[in-house]
Parts: structure tokens; C-alpha cells; sequence
């Protein structure tokens, strides 16, 4: 029977250990903080979970205009929503833990590293260690949040996006330090629960990886919002002044609020691995370096997930970890397509892409036709008062296959999937037209926009 050992117990970890079985495989996974990871621990499954609430208050608040009177003075418990948050959190890791039992996958809880590229060696949890041996390894390590030397989080007032569902009280000011993707959601998030924020952002505007309309419809919103976004400013230091901090920016300005959040990018959980012993390679940022079926480069020894940094998504390391099994344990392989990755910033409204973007578009890398239609010509968001937002496609030039889209719209996410479908499946802008959409309905945007792409002939 083939073994296998699996490192960490994230989605890149426990997906795998599924794969694993179901192929015949004897799989021991090692895990140091619960299974789930920091995906159902500390990162996405409670945040999402906190942005369920803050949602809420956004539509509460937005009522007034569909007739509701009264609303707009709710005020939100935040150690009720942070205890949901935690509960439930710790209740998806235990399904977790069921499920991988259930399927006679061996579980230990302990930290891992390797010692030669078919021996890992576990500090277990209850004291004492273990060898193990196999010539399958998988590595699924996950990152953590990065910190500076001048930004020391106290877990209080300075936090990191790990630390924030330990608070009691709302902050009265929240300054966010990153405009990425974490950055954007705790801003908006935090604005929707009823905190002052500011938004540090050291680029032109937030969110500086995403589609460049969708940033502007965001940074719009949350200004209007009354979030003070301040862009083209860097952080150079956090203190804390009692019971304030102090944000000083390079340029001499400085912000003070009664809570920082620290978002400013992860780091792989790299370091003490034995990754030299057994000849894996990492690129300059620490990051494990893999190909497409996530082989590392010590023969038997694969990596998936946010330690290799392909794209740092649970969706993403999932995948990366059933392709790892697929690939050790023979089965039928299909490298990773990241073309296909759709992934989605859950502010409000959302922000849900796939495919080819506009980026690669204007750099002429990728030869495109795209349409935007603007949320508010859409009948069903007239009737929901939903203003923000558009649906843009994109497609071969001539009418061709769809080739990529961003949503910007509440639950984006879901709207996001016919697009998707599209790009994966190869469909073509009037397949996608022809397809009957409910009326009224927002999906109707997604077929409306393929309409105006097409190309008569
Ligand atoms: C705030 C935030 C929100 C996010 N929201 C989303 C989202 O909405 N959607 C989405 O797709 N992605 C989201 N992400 C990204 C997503 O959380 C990561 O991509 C995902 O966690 C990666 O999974 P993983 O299995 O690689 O690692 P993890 O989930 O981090 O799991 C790795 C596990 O390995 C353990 N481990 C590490 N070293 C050892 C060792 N030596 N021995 C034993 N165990 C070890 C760790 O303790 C951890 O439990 C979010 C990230 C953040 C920070």
C-alpha cells in the first residue's frame, strides 16, 4: 500500500488526504494548530463569517429608500459576532477533523519538518516525537501574517487579521494599514459595523492587484461611505499611546486612531521545515518553488497552497493538493490552470474575477473585445436600489470565446460562476447570450453583455 505524509492541515493538506484515500493510499497528516488551517482558524472562514454581519448592516442601512422606517440606528454586539465568528470557526475544523477520520486518514496533532526527502519528523502536541517514513510527502504549510520591526502588534490595539476576534468593543477609530484584498474587506467591513476607518494605502488607490474600474467603483463607495482613504501614503510606524496608536506615514504625516489592523502581505511557513535537507528548493521570498502538478524540486516531495505562493486562495491550495495525490499515487493528472482561477474581495459591493484581465489587456499581452454595462441600467438592481457596480466580459477579438469578466456587485461571487463556466468550458459570447437568464435578474447582465459582443455574420 502506498503512504503518504502530509504536512499541515489546511485545505492544501486535508483535500489531498481525501484524494489520497480515495486512491488507495495509507495518509497520516500533521497538524499544529487544528484542521482546517488558518483558512477555517483564522483567516477566510472568519472573516467571511464577520462580513456576513457587516453585510448586513450595509443593507440595513441602505433600506431607508425601499421604505423601511426606523433602520439606519441598529448598532452591532461585536463580542456576539466575534464569538459567532470563533464558534464557528472551531465547528467547521471539527467537521473537518470528522470527515478525515471517518476515512481512516491518521491525524496527529504536532509540528513537522523534514529530515532527508522521505523521513518527517514530528514534535508531537502531547510531548515526545515520531518518525515517519514515506515516499510521498506533502507539504501544506500555509503562510502567516507579515509583521515589521516597526509595527509590532500587542494583540490589543495593533493586530494583526489574526488577532481582531479577540475584541470586545467596536473600535471607535480603526486605521487599516495595506489596501490589498485583506486590507479592503476589514476597511469596508469595520465602516459597515459602525467604526470610524482609515484606510492606509501606499499605492494610487485600493486594491492595486484587482480590476482597475472595480478598484475605482470600491474606493468611490467607501468614500462616500465616509472611510477616509488616504492613498500614496506609507506606513513607516505603529505605536501604541496608551489607549490610542499612532500611524506615522513616511511623508511625516501622522494618523492616530484608537486600533490599528495590520495588513501588509504573508510570509510562507517555510522556515524550519529541513527544507535543505532533502533538496527543496524556495525562491527569494521563502516561497516553496513547484510546477504545474506541484512536484517540488526533491523527487516524492510536493508542495500546494499559500507555502508556494502560486495564488494565495483556498480554492487554489485545494487544488494544488488533490493534483499533488493525482500525480504521486498515479491517477489521471491535470496540471493547474490558473487561467480558470475565479476569485472574488468580499467587500460590498464584491469584486469577482476570472480569466484574463484588463491589465494584460492594455499591455496588448492578450487580444481582446470587452463590454461594460453598468449595474444601474439593470432592472431587478433598479428594484433592490443597488447603484454600484457593472458587469464587464471579455472575449476574442471577433466574437469569439468568452475569455475572462469581473463582476462588481452584491454577491458578486455567485453572479460570477456563468462567467466562469464560460472561460473553463470554452463557451462562446453568443452561447452565453442565448442562454435564458430569469427575468428581472442581475444574472441578465452577464447575457446582455454577452449580446452586445456579438459580431454578425
Ligand atoms: C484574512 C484572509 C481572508 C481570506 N479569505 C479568503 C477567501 O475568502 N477565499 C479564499 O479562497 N481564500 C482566502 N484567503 C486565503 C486563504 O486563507 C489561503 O489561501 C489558504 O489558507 C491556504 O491554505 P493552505 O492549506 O495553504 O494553508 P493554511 O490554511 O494556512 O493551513 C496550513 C496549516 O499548516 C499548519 N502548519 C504549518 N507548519 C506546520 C508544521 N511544521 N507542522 C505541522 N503543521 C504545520 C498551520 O498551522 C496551518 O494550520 C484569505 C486569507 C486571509 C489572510
Amino acid at each position: 500500500m502506498n503512504r503518504v505524509v502530509i504536512v499541515g492541515g489546511g485545505p492544501g493538506g486535508y483535500e489531498a488526504a481525501l484524494v489520497a484515500v480515495q486512491l488507495g493510499a495509507e495518509v497520516t497528516v500533521v497538524e499544529r494548530d487544528g484542521l482546517g488551517g488558518s483558512t477555517v482558524l483564522t483567516d477566510c472562514v472568519p472573516s467571511k463569517t464577520l462580513i456576513a454581519t457587516s453585510d448586513l448592516m450595509t443593507d440595513v442601512a441602505g433600506s431607508a429608500e425601499l421604505g423601511l422606517v426606523g433602520a439606519g440606528s441598529e448598532s452591532v454586539d461585536l463580542r456576539r459576532v466575534n464569538h459567532r465568528v470563533k464558534r464557528l470557526a472551531l465547528a467547521q475544523s471539527d467537521d473537518i477533523r470528522r470527515r478525515i477520520e471517518r476515512e481512516n486518514v491518521e491525524v496527529i496533532a504536532g509540528t513537522a519538518r523534514l529530515d532527508g526527502p522521505e523521513t518527517v519528523l514530528v514534535d508531537r502536541a502531547d510531548g515526545g516525537s515520531e518518525e515517519l517514513h514515506s515516499q510521498v510527502v506533502l507539504l501544506a504549510t500555509g503562510a502567516h501574517p507579515r509583521v515589521v520591526d516597526t509595527a509590532i502588534p500587542d494583540g490589543e490595539r495593533i493586530l494583526t487579521w489574526e488577532q481582531v476576534y479577540e475584541l470586545d468593543e467596536l473600535p471607535e477609530h480603526l486605521v487599516v494599514v495595506g489596501s490589498g484584498v485583506t486590507g479592503a474587506e476589514f476597511a469596508g467591513a469595520y465602516k459597515a459595523l459602525g467604526c470610524e476607518v482609515t484606510l492606509v494605502s501606499s499605492r494610487d488607490r485600493v486594491l492595486p492587484g484587482e480590476d482597475p474600474d472595480a478598484a475605482v467603483v470600491l474606493e468611490e463607495v467607501f468614500t462616500r461611505r465616509g472611510m477616509n482613504v488616504l492613498s500614496r501614503s506609507r506606513m513607516e510606524s505603529v505605536e501604541r499611546k496608551g489607549d490610542r496608536v499612532l500611524v506615522r506615514l513616511t511623508d511625516g504625516r501622522e494618523v492616530e486612531g484608537s486600533h490599528c489592523l495590520l495588513a501588509l502581505g504573508s510570509i510562507p511557513n517555510s522556515e524550519g521545515l529541513g527544507l535543505e535537507s532533502a533538496g527543496v528548493g524556495v525562491d527569494a521570498g521563502g516561497f516553496i518553488e513547484v510546477d504545474r502538478v506541484s512536484r517540488t524540486s526533491a523527487r516524492g516531495v510536493y508542495a500546494a497552497g499559500d507555502c508556494t505562493g502560486v495564488l494565495m486562495l483556498a480554492s487554489v491550495a485545494a487544488m494544488q493538493g488533490r493534483i499533488a495525490m493525482a500525480h504521486a499515487l498515479g491517477d489521471a493528472v491535470h496540471p493547474l490552470r490558473l487561467r480558470t482561477v475565479v476569485s472574488n474581495v468580499f467587500t460590498a459591493p464584491e469584486i469577482a474575477t476570472v480569466g484574463v484581465t484588463q491589465k494584460e489587456i492594455d499591455a496588448g499581452e492578450v487580444d481582446a473585445e470587452s463590454v461594460t454595462l453598468r449595474l444601474s441600467g439593470n432592472p431587478r438592481a433598479k428594484m433592490q436600489g443597488v447603484r454600484d457596480g457593472f458587469v464587464k466580459l471579455f472575449c476574442r477579438a471577433g466574437g469569439g470565446a468568452v475569455i475572462g469578466g469581473v463582476v462588481v456587485a452584491p454577491r458578486a461571487s455567485e453572479l460570477i460562476h456563468s462567467v466562469s463556466l464560460a472561460v473553463s468550458t470554452g463557451l462562446t459570447t453568443d452561447q452565453v447570450a442565448n442562454a435564458f437568464t430569469v427575468y428581472p435578474s442581475m444574472s441578465g447582465s452577464v447575457a446582455e453583455a454577452a449580446r452586445r459582443l456579438h459580431q454578425p455574420r
